[in-house]
């Protein structure tokens, strides 16, 4: 499985070479919230920041565990560490930076966040947090 293989499934594709980044298929992600890298060995790392396990993400576009690994299946309870680069962690941090810097804005001028916003809000806390944990 090729880099081009697993992005032309993917949408809101952005990055280069190795390090990508894209809207999550196995969630209702409105920002894109999945890392993917490939690594010059032939394998593939994905990590959602939303929180969905490799698997789910892989089921959401058809693929297996076993498409991202050029020498074959990998070996069940096997970690693969995930390791992104800052480009990727700081991308994914931008945007939700931007949520909190809106929501904020909101705020002091005196409206009230809805139900969603605020929901959304904490999502954005949640991803800051989790992406600090790869950096
Ligand atoms: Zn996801």
């Amino acid at each position: 499985m090729n880099t081009k293989d697993i992005l032309s499934r993917l949408s809101q594709v952005r990055g280069r070479g190795e390090s990508w980044t894209a809207r999550c298929p196995a969630h209702d992600d409105k920002s894109p919230s999945l890392a993917i890298r490939f690594k010059s060995d032939g394998r593939v790392l994905m990590h959602c920041f939303g929180g969905c396990a490799v698997d789910e993400v892989l089921g959401a576009i058809g693929l297996d565990m076993n498409d991202l690994f050029d020498d074959g299946p990998v070996q069940r309870g096997e970690q693969v560490k995930p390791a992104f680069y800052a480009t990727d962690l700081l991308r994914i941090i931008s945007v939700e930076s931007l949520i909190v810097a809106l929501s904020a804005i909101d705020i002091s001028n005196g409206k009230p966040l809805s139900p969603d916003d605020l929901e959304r809000l904490k999502l954005a806390a949640e991803r800051i947090l989790e992406a600090t944990r790869y950096a």
